[in-house]
């Protein structure tokens, strides 16, 4: 049995959970990092909560225990700072755990990624580019870290380095809608309808959830485009 989600294999069926109705397998540290869980992840049907807190619960105490048996694995650690924040709402525990994960591992990114969004949902943007220019000195094709400084520029303000580092997620990675969105909207506010729209359409080419409203946008910018 694989986990659909992260794609561990687990020999140990005690680990491995299934949905009765479409056979979707999530393992139980994907099912603790995903904090509330309400609908199956394959077929969307209501999964039982009782069932999932007490499945979580069980997976934070077995977390804890490894973590105080192997208080160096970069990997329980991270495991365990995510579970924490999502299930305990525990959220300084979690920042000093994904911190001292990420010490262990050079080049980890998924607890600085994972220190970017707690950063970031602390509103504390300094800490959050740290964590980004971080993960980019180590993995300097990380999409993920400029697209999320991206957003942290935008935030600030700086929104010629905030379209730069959205060029750059998409240099890397080309398919990522919710990226060429967000530089479109940058470029609006620059002025720079033209490219806007371009890049309007292509988060509407790849399937961006809000392709109804996307395309609106580009109607009006059309518009507005002709009558100059
Ligand atoms: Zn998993
Ligand atoms: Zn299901």
């Amino acid at each position: 049995m694989k986990c659909r989600l992260c794609g561990a294999k687990k020999v140990n069926s005690d680990e491995m959970n299934t949905c009765r109705d479409c056979g979707f397998t999530m393992c139980s540290i994907c099912m603790a990092k995903a904090g509330e869980i309400k609908q199956c992840p394959g077929c969307k049907k209501d999964m039982d909560s009782a069932y999932i807190k007490a499945r979580q619960e069980k997976t934070l105490k077995e977390l804890q225990s490894k973590a105080e048996k192997n208080p160096d694995n970069p990997k329980v650690l991270y495991d365990l700072g995510i579970v924490l924040y999502n299930i305990k709402n525990d959220e300084q525990k979690a920042i000093d755990l994904l911190k001292r994960s990420s010490e262990l591992k050079k080049g980890y990114a998924a607890p600085l990624l994972s220190l970017v969004m707690l950063y970031q949902r602390k509103g504390d943007l300094k800490r959050a580019e740290e964590a980004c220019k971080n993960i980019l000195e180590a993995d300097p094709k990380n999409h993920l870290a400029y697209y999320n400084l991206g957003i942290i520029y935008t935030q600030q303000r700086r929104l010629m380095d905030a379209a730069k580092s959205y060029a750059e997620a998409l240099k890397i990675n080309p398919k990522m809608p919710q990226a060429y969105n967000n530089l479109g909207n940058i470029l609006v506010m620059g002025g720079k309808t033209k490219q806007a729209i371009s890049a309007y359409e292509n988060a509407v080419m790849l399937g961006h959830p809000r392709k109804d409203k996307l395309e609106k946008q580009i109607e009006n910018l059309r518009k507005a485009h002709d009558g100059n």
